[in-house]
């Protein structure tokens, strides 16, 4: 091979993106034909074909650009005439990429109950590209606009919600959420910030300061504040949305500084301090911190999942093409049983997240509707915290493994969109709750509330429609074991501390596997299933190069 045709085989790789990524995405299409009715499918592949086209042709580009040192959002903190304005500049094609994302209806559907398929296809499409400079915002405004609808008072609710749910970039309110203080994220019991009664009944006054604030820019602000006179720690919290400006001047608040940060590099983050901002409660106070992660927290635990998922899939599309047109040694790499392995693995990962958060989604779709059964509100309770776990350290591994594949040119920032997809990834294992901290709530969660049983039923209900059987036993028979472990975990408190995280890690996986199995993806279920049993041999199992053979005719 010369310079001339190992560069058209580039090019090739490089053309090789669907332009529709939706319709080429069986697995995904396939759990929606399950989940929805024709009507509502109908109306969500129409949307979902065309934000998909608009995703590869407008965003995809636009963040290549604003996401470049050179096109960082910049603190522009007074206007031209020199008064104070607090505001953030982006590059043009970051508005670019938010008018596209905004129209899609990503975040105005969340005016509506109960559309949670419909959010979650859009944004694991936007998150094809990693794009999590308009993820990030748009889920924090869903986080908003579904804390709104859920629990304020309806003046309040009326108030603020209308601009969340403007689908025209250019005139609604972006949502920001800020709980993390300087002595705390994981912690946030230990939050200082203080909201004082204003006097007038309804409102109040917040003093102190946020250490991490992404979107900055945002027209609203979800905030935690420490209510005077109120009990100490998570209790004593009350949740608050603060319109950035009060008659056209910034509500008492003033930027520090944008955080330069690994990844998410085209969001704003900043630190900002308050001094006196005028702020409305959502709700009742006393239940501030219910509503925070009832509905905040976890509307951007299963957001950050579906990224995850999405930012996977992409990984394999992009290392699966590659291996195609790549030739080192005279062949093809796709041919070499190593790299078929990585990718039979990258494959299986990104199937499994998606048919799991996918599960999450059913929960999440039924919750907002108001139509979730007893046995659902545990099970998204233990889902919720599992999935976004889980995702985002699979993530980090698949768009790893992508980046092998591609060998050094997997490193370059100009040559694809995985150095990119790598650093946010990073970012969403931190942000919306730490490994260990979400593993620590679902410890905590199994001790109080009767998870476990409808855990079994439903994980076990899956396996029912398993095509093999023996695969299916091997489940049963492994996810019991874990479940041991997990009483011993729940009845221990030392011994949970110290092993629980295991335990979590190989339910996690197996749920996986039991939801490819329900969906009749059998192939994918029975090479994760393998991948994950202790005593695996690769060795030892003559079926393996044949498996990965077929499995890759299937995911592409
Ligand atoms: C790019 C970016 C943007 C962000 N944007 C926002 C935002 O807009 N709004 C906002 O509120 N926050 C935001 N955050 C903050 C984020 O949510 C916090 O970083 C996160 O909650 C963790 O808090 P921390 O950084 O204080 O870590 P810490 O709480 O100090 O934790 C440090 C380590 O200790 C571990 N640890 C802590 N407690 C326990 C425990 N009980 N058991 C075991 N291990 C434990 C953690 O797992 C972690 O590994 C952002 C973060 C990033 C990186």
């Amino acid at each position: 091979m010369n310079t001339t045709s190992a560069r058209e085989a580039l090019a090739a790789w490089q053309d090789s993106f669907p332009v529709d990524p939706y319709a080429s995405d069986r697995q995904l299409r396939a759990i929606l034909g399950r989940a929805l009715d024709a009507e509502r499918l109908g109306a969500l592949e129409e949307r979902a074909s065309a934000f998909a086209r608009q995703v590869t042709a407008v965003i995809g580009p636009a963040a290549r650009r604003y996401e470049q040192r050179l096109h960082l959002p910049e603190l522009a903190r007074y206007d031209a005439i020199g008064r104070r304005t607090e505001a953030v500049a982006f590059d043009s094609a970051y508005d670019e990429a938010g008018t596209a994302v905004w129209a899609s209806g990503l975040v105005a559907l969340s005016g509506r109950p109960g559309t949670a398929y419909e959010q979650a296809t859009l944004l694991y499409l936007l998150s094809l590209e990693g794009e999590a400079g308009h993820a990030c915002p748009a889920t924090c405004t869903i986080g908003l606009a579904r804390a709104l609808r859920r629990s304020a008072d309806p003046a309040v609710r009326d108030r603020f919600l209308p601009a969340l749910v403007d689908p025209d970039y250019a005139t609604a309110a972006r949502g920001a959420q800020f709980l993390t203080e300087v002595q705390g994220g994981s912690d946030v019991g230990a939050n200082i910030c203080e909201a004082v009664p204003a006097g007038d009944g309804d409102t109040y006054r917040i003093s102190g300061e946020k250490w991490f604030c992404s979107v900055a820019d945002a027209g609203q602000f979800f905030l935690t504040a420490r209510v005077t006179g109120g009990p100490a720690g998570t209790r004593g919290l009350g949740s608050f949305v603060v319109p950035r400006t009060i008659d056209g001047s910034p509500n008492g608040f003033s930027l520090r500084r944008l955080k330069d940060k690994l990844g998410t590099r085209g969001l704003a983050s900043g630190e900002i301090d308050f001094d006196g901002a005028l702020a409305w409660p959502i709700g009742p106070v006393e239940h501030g911190f219910r509503t925070a992660v009832g509905v905040v927290l976890n509307t951007s635990r299963w957001m950050t999942a579906v990224g995850g998922a999405g930012m996977m899939r992409r990984a394999f599309l992009e290392a699966s093409a590659y291996a195609h047109h790549r030739e080192a040694f005279g062949r093809p790499i796709e041919e070499f049983p190593a790299v078929r392995r990585t990718l039979a693995d990258m494959a299986t990962a990104s199937a499994g997240s998606l048919h799991l958060v996918f599960a999450l989604t059913g929960l999440e779709d039924r919750i907002d509707a108001g139509t979730a059964s007893a046995e659902d509100i545990l099970f998204h309770r233990f889902l919720v915290n599992v999935t976004k776990y889980l995702l985002s350290w699979q993530a980090t591994d698949v768009v790893h493994s992508a980046i092998e594949v591609l060998g050094g040119n997997g490193t370059i920032e100009e040559f694809s969109v995985l150095p990119r997809l790598y650093r946010d990834a990073i970012v969403y294992e931190s942000w919306e709750g730490t490994h260990n901290v979400l593993v620590a709530q679902v410890l905590n969660d199994l001790r109080r509330l009767p998870i476990m049983d409808v855990l079994t039923d439903r994980l076990h209900r899956c396996l029912d429609r398993a095509g093999d059987p023996a695969l299916a036993a091997s489940v049963r028979s492994q996810l019991d074991g874990a479940f041991d472990v997990v009483g011993r975990c729940v009845a221990d408190g030392r011994f949970g501390e110290w092993h629980f995280r295991d335990s979590l890690d190989r339910i996690g996986v197996l749920a996986e596997v039991a939801f490819l199995f329900e969906a009749g993806e059998e192939q994918a279920a029975s090479h994760l299933l393998r991948a994950a049993t202790p005593d695996y041999r690769p060795e030892q199992d003559e079926s393996l190069p044949g498996r990965v053979d077929d499995l890759l005719q299937t995911m592409g």
